[in-house]
């Protein structure tokens, strides 16, 4: 689950990781009340006004702006409210901007100089450890310093039984090039960080920049968070963290009947129990030189609900010019399934795009008979390659 910036700040401060004092608002009439009272809390003269969407890259899309006076902070909260954001990471549509964090500037300039640097804690599923990457490049451009000078990204690997040791903070400062009072900063922000991983049950941690202040404080400027779903129900309080005007609907649909679905951009739909059978079954759509609109697994329990609830969330895609449904019927029985689908079918009312579809296993005759006599424009395959030359004929 990806969470917001402000969130994944609030996360953070929890476990005694420095951030910059921030206030999130919906209406740009609270702006200006926002930035005063940070501005009575920590003093500032200025504050970055900053997008909350679920993608990166929001600072070369124009939405994290520096505003040097109150005006500024009203204005450029704004411009960036409700705006369409197109960042290297949304794709051409953007995303809309429901809220924005008023923040702090901790780029305030001083007796020594600033430094953006860049720290990551994230799993190495090769090992099956958790590691921290390190670069001095921070900022704007790593994806570019990771794959020109990928030398210049460290890590360091954790071992699990007794997780980050002293030695480690230590090194991790000193590669950072840090000294004196930053350094010993380093070494606790780190190790608070890898504390906030572990004890949230994220997957990963991204702290880009990482910002060294003039006065040697170290800062998450900004933090990307993703908690592993699957430790969702051991805090019940991230269900409030959730943001669905920042998932795409028919996922959100998906999710409610326990579908694992996620959208694509091909134009065969198909509909599949069991994740490697979803991912045959995608391999065969491009075999047959079609692209496929979606992975969907209905799952082990497939029943008639579940497969007419796929079944509309697919026929809700414009681009889907044919569906596949490919079931193989162990726990599930295949006449059910079939039920499911000429039920789905007849209560949808008119469906354009051919529906192919195979049942194999547990009364997969008696499934095959249902369908070839329920007269609707419903093929039905038998082999995989009957399935692929439908889907060829279809598309
Ligand atoms: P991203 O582009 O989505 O990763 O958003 P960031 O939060 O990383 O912000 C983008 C850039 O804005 C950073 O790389 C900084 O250069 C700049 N920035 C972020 N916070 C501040 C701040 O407090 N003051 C100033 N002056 N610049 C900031
Ligand atoms: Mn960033």
């Amino acid at each position: 689950m990806n969470i917001h910036e402000y969130q994944a700040k609030a996360i953070l401060s929890r476990f005694g990781v420095a951030v910059p004092a921030g206030i999130v608002i919906d209406d740009a009439q609270k702006a200006q009340d926002a930035a005063r009272e940070l501005q009575e809390k920590t003093g500032t003269n200025s504050w970055v006004v900053k997008a909350q969407i679920h993608a990166g890259g929001r600072g070369k899309g124009g939405g994290v702006k520096l505003a040097r006076n109150l005006d500024e902070v009203k204005t450029k909260a704004e411009n960036i409210l409700g705006m369409q954001l197109v960042t290297p990471q949304t794709g051409a549509a953007g995303k809309k901007v429901h809220k924005v964090l008023i923040q702090q500037d901790i780029y305030y300039p001083g007796a020594s100089e600033i430094r953006e640097l860049y720290v990551s804690v994230l799993l190495n599923r090769a090992t099956g450890r958790n590691i921290i990457m390190y670069s001095t490049e921070g900022g704007m451009d790593i994806e570019a310093v990771a794959e020109k000078t990928p030398h210049l990204i460290y890590k360091e690997e954790i071992d699990p039984s007794v997780g980050i040791q002293p030695f480690q903070a230590r090194k991790i400062a000193f590669n950072l090039g840090l000294e004196g009072k930053a350094f010993k900063e380093m070494t606790r922000f780190v190790t608070a960080l890898y504390k906030a991983y572990i004890e949230s049950d994220a997957s990963l941690f991204e702290i880009n920049p990482l910002l060294k202040t003039s006065d040697d404080l170290i800062f998450a400027a900004d933090a990307k968070v993703n908690l592993d779903d699957n430790a969702l129900f051991r805090h019940l309080d991230y269900a409030e963290l959730r943001d669905v005007n920042e998932e795409d609907p028919s996922e959100t649909e998906a999710s409610e009947f326990n579908l694992n679905f996620i959208k694509l951009n091909g134009n065969v739909g198909c509909m599949v129990n069991g994740a490697g059978l979803a991912m045959a079954t995608m391999d065969i759509i491009k075999l047959s030189g079609g692209e496929p609109a979606n992975f969907l697994d209905v799952g082990g329990t497939a029943n008639a609900q579940t497969v007419e609830a796929g079944f509309r969330i697919i026929l809700k895609d414009p681009s889907v010019k044919a569906i596949l449904i490919n079931i193989f019927g162990g726990i599930v029985r295949c006449d059910r399934v079939a039920q499911g689908v000429v039920d789905a079918y007849k209560s949808i009312g008119t469906v354009h795009v051919p529906v192919i579809v195979r049942l194999q296993g547990t009364n997969a005759v008696e499934a095959k008979n249902l369908i070839d006599q329920s007269g609707l424009k419903v093929f039905s395959a038998v082999s995989l390659q009957d399935a692929a030359d439908l889907v060829r004929k279809s598309v």
